[in-house]
């Protein structure tokens, strides 16, 4: 790992590189895996419209089915479905007999818009952990889709508007597929999220019918309604269809621990929850374990405790060649 990201030196490319390099292999299109500016990228097929909506209809990028297998400078390289949002992948890197894993993003929980994660058997399997504390986990069971749909329909009872806050990539089209058997009420999203449910839809993935909020009337006042926006959405001149009568939730991981400003929130990851993590990593029977991203402290602690050789994804920096292995 160097401060551009993760870095094969046998494949001389980057994974998820947070600058321009010359090979960006990627995970998904969120904004804190695809950059702007490298010279080629790599990713699977079903993530390349969402790819090219956020960074550019114009780069250089070579697509791949999940589990096909190319080679990169004799790495030989496949993607695997990682269940986060559409086209999501786990990276498999595989020399000379040894497997790595980098898991990009990924969740274990059903989800109507993207491939269902697949387990990568591995030696070395160099996890994300955005929850990696004991403290955040999901109810397997919740049907999220009815619970917004209740929400819904009991605000507009009252007269009152219904705002969820959603990300604009991934949760929302999220939302729209668990509503989508439940409601053929059209349901407001924002135009971030226009272009990226068009993507979606030309995958084939089942969404609720939308209207986009750029296309309402500014001086109308709508009532009863849903709403999937970002939350800037508030700071916004369309904020004013909402009137006085409407009432915000948040969806997101988050709401295992707060739920400040909310009317409500819905517990709503796109991430592994701490179980899914353990019992992830677990089930790739990888030898050593490198964690990325906040939390890493706990789950590394964990790890230990069960005999699984854990490291910071600091340990993957240059100063610790030996922990660089083949990669
Ligand atoms: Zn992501
Ligand atoms: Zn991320």
């Amino acid at each position: 790992m160097t401060t551009k990201g993760l870095y094969c030196p046998a494949g001389q490319f980057y994974i998820d590189p947070s600058r321009a390099v010359e090979r960006a292999v990627v995970t998904h299109a969120h904004s804190d895996h695809a950059r702007k500016g490298s010279q080629q990228y790599y990713c699977v097929d079903s993530g390349i419209s969402l790819l090219k909506s956020r960074i550019g209809k114009n780069i250089s990028v070579s697509q791949y089915a999940y589990g096909e297998v190319f080679e990169i400078n004799g790495v030989q390289i496949s993607f695997h479905p990682a269940g986060h949002i559409l086209g999501s992948s786990q990276v498999r890197l595989e020399l000379n007999g040894e497997v790595w894993v980098a898991s990009g993003d990924y969740k274990r929980e059903k989800d109507p818009t993207c491939e269902p994660f697949e387990v990568v058997t591995c030696d070395v399997f160099v996890t994300e952990a955005t929850f990696g504390t004991p403290g955040f986990t999901w109810n397997a069971n919740a049907d999220l889709g009815q619970e917004i749909l209740n929400w819904w329909k009991q605000n507009a009872s009252r007269g009152y508007n219904s705002v969820v806050f959603a990300y604009s990539l991934g949760k929302t089209q999220r939302i729209l597929g668990e509503l989508f058997p439940l409601t053929d009420k059209p349901i407001y999203c924002h135009p971030s999220a226009t272009e990226i449910n068009e993507c979606y839809r030309a995958h084939g993935v089942p969404m609720a019918a939308t209207r986009c909020l750029s296309r309402v009337e500014p001086d109308r006042v709508l009532t009863g309604e849903l709403f999937i926006v970002p939350q800037s959405f508030m700071n916004t001149e369309h904020a004013e269809l909402l009137g006085r009568k409407y009432l915000t939730a948040f969806a997101s991981g988050w709401m295992a621990q707060r739920s400040g400003g909310y009317d409500h929130g819905f517990l709503m990851s796109d991430h592994a929850d701490w179980n899914d993590l353990v019992r992830t990593i677990l089930e790739t029977k990888a030898k050593k374990v490198f964690v990325q991203h906040r939390g890493k402290g706990a789950l590394v602690k964990h790890l230990k405790s069960l005999g699984i050789a854990a490291f910071p994804d600091s340990d993957l920096f240059p100063k610790n060649p030996d922990q660089l292995s083949l990669f």
